[in-house]
């Protein structure tokens, strides 16, 4: 048997044997972050611009749940959200790297068969987490960087832009300048828990600024910038992503909560604190297999939204 058939018929059998073991329609829970980071730098409107996305792509996830979507489909639909504002450092506000050009990561994963998708290096690809998301769905691997992901992407048919598209004035500006310690990050990230049980979790960046052209940080490695794995947890990540690499951070806080019992935003602290330990800077969302949340970092702020069942919706960027 082909293994893509193979794969796919693996994947149908486990979600529906789940979903049959789940019959109780659960509630469903959707968080989401814009980044983590200083903010400070960010007029009124700029700020009122980024919570008004936040919402709306809570809504559009939680909508999508409501009426017996999956929490793919939520996760998916609400980062193309994020993708297409360019206040976001991802999709079409991504950041310029060194040789003042645009390179973006993504990832997504299935938390019902732990399956996964992620793209690194893309260039050309309007909404890069689709694209992670049919190389999870349609291909034997996990992850394509540059040539071959793009290539995959035409032969999708999935659609495509040209440079111009991603171009931002006050980010080039501050490539060339040279700026590392960026005070704007606005990489996003949404998990989400469906009315299934299930959860999936996916993260979409152009990185950091000033990045060297190839690099490629947390955010399309499963394990350090997303994870999901249904009745445990699921999480994405932002912040300093060799450190999320080298901590393993969104697996970590999963295993934390899987072997040791530990309530979500203890693991999640306790992730977080390990990681400002060596001197980075960061921060998660993250939702245990009951929908709670916990939204930690240890920079000044971190944009962010929730929504549950109650149809009580949270945005914020600041501490309380
Ligand atoms: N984690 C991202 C990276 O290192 C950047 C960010 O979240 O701001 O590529």
């Amino acid at each position: 048997m082909l293994p893509i058939i193979k794969k796919t018929l693996t994947n149908f059998l486990l979600f529906f044997f789940s979903s049959f073991l789940i019959s109780e329609p659960k509630d469903i829970s959707i968080v989401i972050h814009g980044g983590a980071g200083w903010f400070s730098s960010m007029t009124e409107e700029e700020i009122k611009g980024i919570e008004s996305a936040l919402n709306k792509a809570a809504d559009l996830g939680y909508e999508i749940m409501l009426e017996g979507g999956t929490s793919l489909d939520a996760v998916e639909k609400a980062i193309i959200i994020l993708e297409n504002n360019p206040l976001f450092n991802a999709g079409k506000g991504s950041v310029y790297t060194s040789e003042l050009k645009q390179e973006m990561d993504a990832s997504i994963m299935d938390g019902s068969n732990l399956d996964a998708g992620a793209v690194a290096s893309i260039t050309s690809v309007k909404n890069p987490i689709t694209l992670a998301r049919y190389v999870m769905e349609n291909t034997e691997h996990v992850m394509f960087s540059s040539i071959g992901a793009e290539k995959i992407a035409k032969e999708a048919g999935l659609e495509t832009v040209s440079p111009s598209y991603f171009y931002s004035e006050e980010k080039l500006e501050r490539a060339k300048k040279k700026i590392k310690a960026d005070t704007k990050m606005g990489t996003v990230g949404v998990v989400a828990i469906d009315s299934f049980g299930n959860i999936a979790a996916g993260t979409s960046t152009g990185g950091m600024t000033n990045k060297k052209p190839g690099r490629i940080g947390d955010s399309p490695i499963i394990g350090a910038g997303t994870w999901a794995e249904n009745g445990v947890c699921g999480v994405s990540g932002t912040g300093h992503g060799e450190y999320f690499i080298r901590l393993n951070v969104a697996k970590e806080i999963c295993v934390l909560m899987k072997y040791q019992n530990l309530e979500v935003k203890k693991a999640a602290q306790i992730v977080i604190d390990r990681l400002a330990a060596m001197g980075a800077d960061g921060g998660v969302i993250v939702l245990d297999n009951m929908g709670v949340p916990a939204m930690v970092f240890n920079t000044p702020a971190m944009a962010r939204a929730y929504k549950n069942s109650t149809d009580y919706t949270f945005v914020k960027i600041y501490r309380d």
